[in-house]
């Protein structure tokens, strides 16, 4: 109900604002009282068409039909005319919405230079069938038809180039919140305009220097320039009005003796001002856009570079602090090198002279005069250098890994009497461990290692099962085939959870510490190390409470050059235990 109530007024409205804007045209000298040079008329309906949609034909139609009988015409006479008027409305408000992206601010220059184009075509509507009514209706003479045409056509598209934009800009965009500098200048703006049009078009042409229209040309500039479309619209449809207002009185520079004959001159004026200025706004406008964005990205750029440069900083100084780490890391390696050979010494010294000490005790004829408990205190002081020996050789072993000094020195090794041989040597151990070994190496297995790395990954793989499965027995296995041998050493005790089980072959990995379990967390890590440098591998399986079972394979012939051998497997471990330079780091 509403929706009916409102579409009535505003067709209503709509008529009367119509038939207004007519009767104002007609009174402007028509030719045969009806084809005039004014026509706002047409302007307002392709605006309110656009903007309102195409339900609002009526009105154009019987706003039309009731000022063209207002003025006289017959009944058939308006009609025609109506249809003619309501037509290139209809065709105007279809062709500016098919173009695409139009927005009524007229903000982009092709939708500027869209209206002119649809202002210049779709008038020839109306003036031909205006023109054809008054014919037929026998108020133009056929012989005046191509004068009263041009004349209609010329009025019906300057109010589309006039009335319309400022209908559109106005109507869609709220006036922008403009700081009071800017009011100011645009009220110093209007008043200039209407100082001037009164002295360019109030006055007698041509006896004044300044009556020349042109002068308006710069106050139009400048209402573009500083206000864009809006004031380029503005500004032109208040010229339009002075000089109509002017010339339609007998002034200014288009003054004629004929007020047909002066609005004519006045109205080619003001159509090319109009088009000119109607695309000026609209490029004014355009430009600043692409500053604008030009400058956003450009803001953008800026933030992008900062941002770039302040990561940039940041991994400098994450370079400098990796630097200094390496450099620490480098320096700690050293130290251990240095440390462990200079501790060797001594230690050595100690473990000769204990050596002979024993020797000498033992053969003592009177060694049965030696209390038991020298002799326990002896057997301790060998121990505790036997470990503090098997130390030095760990940290020599990392330091030499570490720094990619690993040497390898390869030669025909028989792996099944080599296990035989480290466990005869372990069976001191083994019975006090309480641990019974069984070892299944019934042929030689024969390949080209490293002896002395065989043996201590036998003597590391072999310690850990007494460690860790001490009462329980240990069993060794040698077999291989044409290119590989395999090492199986596999005790019953406390085994390795799943979750442990690749740990434990880093550096210093330990699953349980203490006086029960006493090692450096660096056994399997030196295994591991050895077995990849002879291109080998190592893994396990485990169960907890059940036992575990550590699996040495290695190529009978590493696929490396004997000559090169020593210094490419060092560089192979170089390459490898690099990256673990920074995982000791972080450990410690
Ligand atoms: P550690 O000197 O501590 O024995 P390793 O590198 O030889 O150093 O072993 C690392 C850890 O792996 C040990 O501390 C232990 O917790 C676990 N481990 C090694 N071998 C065994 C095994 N046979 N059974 C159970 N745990 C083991």
């Amino acid at each position: 109900m509403r929706g009916r109530v409102g579409l009535f007024l505003e067709l209503a409205g709509l008529t009367i604002a119509y038939v207004l804007a007519a009767k104002l045209g007609l009174m402007m000298d028509a030719v045969a009282g009806f084809a005039t040079l004014v026509w706002p008329a047409s302007g307002l309906a392709l605006a309110a068409l656009f903007l309102r949609g195409n339900r609002l034909w009526p009105a154009i139609a019987l706003g039309a039909f009731l000022s063209n009988l207002w003025t006289g015409a017959p009944l058939l006479v308006a009609t025609g005319i109506a249809v003619g008027n309501t037509l290139e409305a209809v065709a105007g408000a279809a062709a500016i919405r098919y173009i695409p992206g139009f927005a009524p601010s007229l903000d982009r220059v092709r939708d500027a230079l869209g209206l002119v184009l649809v202002a210049w075509v779709t008038t020839t509507i109306s003036a031909t069938l205006g023109v054809l009514s008054l014919t037929t209706g026998g108020i133009v003479a056929a012989a005046s038809f191509a004068e009263t045409w041009r004349t209609w056509w010329i009025g019906d598209a300057l109010g589309d180039l006039v009335a319309a934009p400022l209908l559109l800009v106005w109507a869609t965009k709220p006036p922008p919140n403009l700081p009071s500098a800017r009011r100011v200048e645009w009220a110093a703006l209007g008043l200039t305009l209407l100082a001037m049009g009164f002295l360019i078009f109030g006055t007698e042409a041509p006896t004044l220097i300044i009556g020349q229209a042109y002068f308006l040309y710069p106050l139009l500039i400048w209402a573009a320039l500083r206000f864009g479309q809006r004031g380029a619209i503005s500004a032109t449809f208040l010229c339009s009005v002075i000089a109509i207002t002017g010339t339609a009185l007998g002034r200014g520079p288009f003054a004629r003796p004929a007020l047909h004959d002066s609005l004519l001159v006045l109205q080619l004026f003001m159509s090319i001002t109009a088009a000119t200025f109607l695309v000026m706004g609209a490029s004014v406008v355009e430009r600043r856009k692409a500053v604008r964005d030009l400058r956003a990205s450009q803001r953008g750029l800026e933030t992008r570079v900062e941002e770039g440069t302040a990561a940039l900083n940041r991994a400098n100084e994450r370079l400098v602090l990796l630097k200094q780490l390496e450099e620490a890391v480098g320096a700690r390696d050293a130290l251990i090198s240095i440390a462990s050979h200079e501790l060797r010494t001594p230690l050595a010294a100690m473990q000769l002279h204990l050596d002979l000490m024993t020797r000498a005790i033992l053969k003592s004829p009177d060694q049965e005069s030696l209390p038991d408990r020298m002799m326990v205190k002896l057997t301790t002081f060998e121990r505790q250098i036997g470990r503090l020996s098997k130390l030095i050789d760990h940290l020599l072993d990392v330091s030499r890994i570490t720094a990619g000094r690993l040497e390898l020195a390869l030669e025909e090794v028989d792996l099944a009497a080599l296990a035989r041989e480290v466990a005869d040597r372990f069976d001191e151990v083994l019975r006090r461990a309480d641990c019974a070994v069984s070892l299944q190496a019934p042929v030689a297995v024969i390949g080209s290692w490293d002896r002395l790395r065989i043996e201590q990954i036998i003597t590391n793989l072999l310690s850990n099962a007494a460690k860790y499965g001490s009462g329980h027995p240990i069993d060794i296995e040698v077999e291989g085939d044409a290119d590989s041998a395999r090492l199986v050493v596999r005790d019953h005790g406390i085994g390795i959870p799943p979750e442990d089980q690749s740990r434990i072959f880093e550096r210093f990995e330990r699953l349980i510490a203490g006086r029960e379990a006493p090692g450096f967390g660096l056994g399997l890590w030196i295994v591991r190390q050895v077995v990849e440098g002879l291109c080998g591998q190592i893994r396990l399986t485990s169960a907890v409470g059940s036992g575990t079972t550590f699996v040495v394979e290695l190529p009978r012939r590493p696929p490396v050059e004997r000559p090169a051998r020593a210094t490419e497997l060092s560089a192979s471990l170089k390459r490898k235990s690099q990256p673990r330079v920074f995982d000791w780091a972080r450990k410690n």
